[in-house]
């Protein structure tokens, strides 16, 4: 004999973040790229302690879209007598 048993199940609601993106803290707009396009530019400051079993860390980002770091940041460090450390990889 066989019992059949029916289970009704609901479909449920589940966010799903399918891309998310970080906002240009200089302009507001939202910082969007290519799907495999690469785009970092952030200023980090971070401070604190760091032990081998424990830490206690504080850090403060700005985070720049591409035409407010060109146009508005890097003119501001170059005017300061600064020059960004080019770095390339290629793989
Ligand atoms: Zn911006």
């Amino acid at each position: 004999m066989t019992t059949r048993r029916e289970i009704k199940t609901e479909t449920q609601k589940v966010p799903v973040i399918i891309r998310e993106w970080t906002t240009c803290d200089f302009c507001g707009l939202a910082i969007k790229i290519g799907l495999y396009e690469v785009w970092e530019g952030q200023i980090v400051q971070m401070s604190g302690s760091c032990y081998p079993d424990s830490g206690s860390t504080s850090k403060y980002t700005i985070d720049f879209c591409q035409t407010c770091w060109t146009e508005k940041l890097l003119p501001w460090v170059v005017c300061h007598g600064l020059l960004p450390n080019p770095e390339e990889s290629d793989w």
